[in-house]
């Protein structure tokens, strides 16, 4: 990663929010680059008082680590539940997650950790850094180019990207494209069109299919989920807190455009 490219992350990085892969090539620059190094540490300290000034309650470590291991577990286990279609709701969710404490916290007793986590395939871990990307963006700048006509958003990408996306508006059936970024995987730059669904944001996130690893075709998260396929030469990811039924249909005239 360059430095212009690490800068924008350092933030989330802070906050451990990005996906594991991305955080391996942050931290891989990091080690190496004094200026990222220092600006990194300029953020640490004003974090470090704000939270001298105001009452801040820490999670203890063994509990931190017990959740990230329930998150986990829960992907794992929905894996056999997917086949039957999307039933996930966020209550659903819920029990899965707590189900998966109690799992992951027996796994630790009998040491098997190590298999729960290895079982998690590589393509998982993409479909985690476009969750984690689309979480970002939801929370911080979700749009670079507002616009909502495609001849804007597809040029305004040209020298940003060593590739062209296709961008298409589907306003005219209640998917309307309200822009467009750059954002991550892990240190790959990706192309991001941002469309909404009633109060929805849905990012479509595009890459060279060349050389990538594809998430799974569905995966689901904390009440988001995912449609990954590939199209000509290109890898694409939706994703959104949409009802399954409408991010698929979504997904369905992205194919067809
Ligand atoms: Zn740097």
């Amino acid at each position: 990663m360059t430095c212009d490219e690490v800068r924008p992350l350092l933030n989330a990085h802070m906050d451990e929010e990005t996906g594991p892969i991305q955080k391996a090539a942050l931290d891989s620059h990091i080690g190496t680059c004094f200026d990222c190094a220092a600006e990194l540490k300029q953020l640490e300290r004003v974090r470090d008082s704000i939270r001298g000034s105001m009452p801040y309650y820490k999670a203890p470590p063994a509990l931190r680590r017990q959740v990230q291991i329930a998150l986990r577990g829960a992907e794992y286990l929905d894996r056999d539940q997917r086949s039957s279609g999307w039933r996930g709701e966020r209550w659903q969710t819920g029990w899965r997650v707590w189900g998966a404490l109690a799992a992951g916290v027996a796994f630790c007793a009998l040491g098997s950790v190590p298999f729960l986590l290895s079982a998690r395939n590589q393509s998982q871990l993409v479909a985690e850094e476009f969750l984690s990307a689309h979480e970002r963006a939801l929370i911080g700048q979700s749009v670079d180019v507002v616009s909502t006509d495609q001849h804007t958003v597809k040029p305004w990408f040209n020298g940003k990207l060593s590739f062209s996306p296709p961008v298409t508006d589907f306003a005219a059936v209640g998917f309307p494209l309200e822009g467009g970024r750059l954002d991550y995987e892990g240190d790959h730059q990706v192309a991001a069109l941002v469309y909404r669904r009633r109060l929805h944001k849905i990012d479509v996130f595009v890459r060279p299919s060349a050389g990538e690893k594809s998430p799974p075709a569905n995966f689901e998260r904390n009440g988001y989920r995912e449609i990954s396929w590939s199209r000509g030469n290109f890898l694409f990811t939706a994703v959104s807190d949409l009802n399954g039924m409408e991010l698929a249909g979504f997904a369905k005239l992205l194919q067809n455009q």
